[in-house]
């Protein structure tokens, strides 16, 4: 096989208990590279149109990267790709850990799982052996306890992917956690996991993973990345992004007006500063922790040290969970977003969505739109986290009005009705993360075209858009959020953590030569960008086939007709006409159709798409 893969998918049928192992061809694994682009195929070729997300017939593919678990700068990324419960579109939800080189080393690439157990099972993948495990014993125990008692009965040493409560009940952004730590956090992964009785995958993995030319790899990681790590022109960058990790991001947010607060009312929060990057290093901070393969340890290990909480640890809360139940929440103390992450973590809820979610609650509540009694005698008001934290495991079990707020906030809302549905924030179902779009037109793009719904993991336009482009317009977005996207496409194909190579500067050049010396081509930054096009638009295709269409990629009403109150981006928002402008240009520059947004018949040829264009064609959709 060509470096880098393991040569060989994982075929398990859950309702059967059957396997199959197919090898992985050379020319598709260059055409889809891996990862997202590799599982994007698999499923477009392989899932039926329009099949309930949370029915057997749905795939749960679990897909490495070329690089995932070779000797690069965080090559420890796994993605689980399936069609989503929260959207029922393309769904693709990351983690990094240690579980992605595992799966690399028992000899597999790709792991496809359909059906649906009889029971509760878990599977153990110890190299060619493919066990069904019974999980009874686990069904109600939490992420941290499932881990563990499968660690102890399969060995310390073995990598698990498991659900928590949340995943069991089928919450719509039930998340899967591995290492405790690492989540594959968004879209309801966790939730298609429980729909097929699945309550953990083990992989433990003995094979070693051959590389094309390892000295030309030595060399390049030595003379050229190590360079732009520890003395390139963003090697403080790198420093800060090691000392301070991704709660570091809210000093840029809250700069420009951003933030998150309040369900996204306001975009700058007035006690930022007790609760970001630096409050985190100062109080509770106690050691810097790295994935596999990764030299920019952003993880924080985090003690809390006094008060009802003391002695509460884990690694993070990273900037997200921190802005999502801290300042969306109205939450100024850093204590209790821990605790927040720490009740999420365990029962397996995605903590952007869960903080988008009680923050639009909480704004329901003090706009008299629901009551007290409404909320199962909750006084839902911002920043009090002990009815937060009653309300997560409401949600996770599914009682009262967490019921409710288990189907996510599009569906909250035309329960709620009384005009809740105005600032629920979600694009195609899925919540927004943490980043106030008002202020970031790049933004705004970036989450009304994602495939997987408000996602901000297309690109991080932050920096590059203060500095580079005038305020409040929309000039230059479309190609920036393109040039973007396609980055991201490359490394989550790859398999890769983008946060080190984007802070580094690791530009696609580096990409092209670490790949060509891991796998022995001859691998070419055209080649490339080719790919990360042909991904686009495949994933595009995908959605179209579901139905979706132009109409899908747009914005919550918050953000297109109420312009944000106060701060540096004071007055902005995301008109109607600026939004159709944007997609325009945007899809000119894809190749889809202005009017439908569906990717061209010629662009689908062009992109080596023959057969997606005829699926296309077979479902009417041009
Ligand atoms: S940068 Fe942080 S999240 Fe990414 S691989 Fe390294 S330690 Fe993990």
């Amino acid at each position: 096989m060509v470096g880098g893969y393991a040569g060989e998918i994982l075929w398990i049928d859950l309702s059967t208990e059957k396997i199959e192992k197919t090898p992985l061809e050379a020319e598709f694994a260059r055409k889809f590279i891996g990862g997202r682009g590799l599982a994007a195929k698999i499923l477009f070729d392989n899932l039926p149109p329009k099949i309930n997300p949370l029915s057997p017939e749905n795939l749960l593919i679990f897909a490495t990267g070329v690089l995932t678990g070779c000797p690069a700068p965080g090559a420890n990324r796994t993605v689980i790709v399936t069609k989503s419960p929260q959207t029922g579109f393309f769904l693709d939800t990351y983690a990094g850990g240690h579980l992605g080189p595992e799966i690399k080393f028992a000899g597999y690439d790709v792991i496809v799982i359909k059906g649906r157990a009889k029971k509760p099972i878990y599977i153990q993948i110890e190299n060619d052996s493919v066990l069904f495990k019974d999980a009874a014993h686990l069904w109600g125990k939490d992420c941290w306890e499932t881990e563990t008692i499968i660690k102890k009965e399969a060995g310390e040493d073995i990598k698990v992917a498991v659900i928590g409560q949340a995943g069991e009940n089928l919450v719509k952004y039930a998340c899967v956690s591995t290492d405790y730590f690492h989540q594959f956090g968004r879209g309801g992964a966790g939730a298609v996991m429980g729909s097929k009785n699945l309550k953990g995958v083990a992989v433990r993995g003995s094979k070693s993973l051959h590389i094309a030319d390892p000295e030309r790899l030595k060399n390049y990681l030595l003379d050229k990345i190590e360079w732009k790590f520890t003395r390139g022109p963003n090697a403080e960058l790198v420093k800060d992004r090691i000392k301070y990790g991704t709660p570091l991001t809210m000093d840029f947010t809250q700069a420009i007006g951003i933030l998150p607060t309040r369900n996204f009312q306001f975009g700058q929060f007035e006690e930022y500063d007790k609760i970001d990057g630096y409050a985190f290093r100062e109080k509770i901070v106690v050691a810097d922790k790295s994935c596999y393969s990764c030299n920019t340890p952003c993880v924080k290990f985090s003690v809390i040290k006094e008060g009802a909480y003391k002695g509460l640890s884990l690694e993070g809360p990273e900037y997200e969970t921190n802005a999502m139940l801290g300042s969306n929440v109205g939450n100024s103390k850093l204590e209790l977003i821990v605790k927040a992450n720490e009740i999420c973590d365990r029962l397996g809820l995605d903590t952007i969505s869960a903080g988008n979610v009680i923050g639009f609650v909480m704004e329901c509540y003090e706009k008299g739109i629901l009551t007290k009694k409404d909320c199962d005698g909750l006084e839902l008001n911002f920043g009090n986290m002990d009815a937060a934290f009653t309300l997560m495991y409401k949600i996770a079990y599914r009682e009262g009005i967490g019921d409710i707020l288990a189907e996510g906030v599009r569906y909250a809302a035309q329960k709620f009705n009384k005009g809740s549905e105005k600032f629920a924030m979600h694009v195609k179902g899925m919540e927004y993360p943490a980043y106030e779009p008002r202020g970031s037109p790049a933004f705004a793009l970036l989450y009304a075209i994602a495939d997987r719904g408000a996602c901000h993991r297309r690109g991080w336009p932050v920096i590059i858009e203060s500095k580079k482009y005038k305020p409040g317009t929309i000039e230059g977005r479309p190609q920036l959020a393109k040039d973007l996207y396609d980055n991201r496409t490359i490394l989550h194909s790859i398999g890769v953590c983008d946060m080190p190579y984007n802070v580094a500067g690791i530009d696609h050049n580096d990409i092209a030569q670490i790949l060509s010396a891991v796998t022995g081509w001859n691998i070419t930054v055209e080649e490339l960008l080719t790919v990360a096009e042909r991904v686009a638009s495949l994933i595009r295709a995908f959605n179209v086939r579901e139905g979706a269409r132009r109409v899908d990629d747009t914005l919550a009403w918050r953000t297109m007709h109420e312009p944000l109150p106060s701060g540096p981006a004071k007055g902005q928002f995301i008109s109607e006409e600026m939004l159709d402008s944007m997609l325009d240009e945007y899809y000119q520059l894809r190749g889809w159709d202005k009017k439908t947004g569906v990717p061209l018949p010629e662009t689908l040829n062009k992109l080596g798409l023959e057969d997606v264009r005829k699926e296309l064609e077979k479902h009417g959709c041009f």
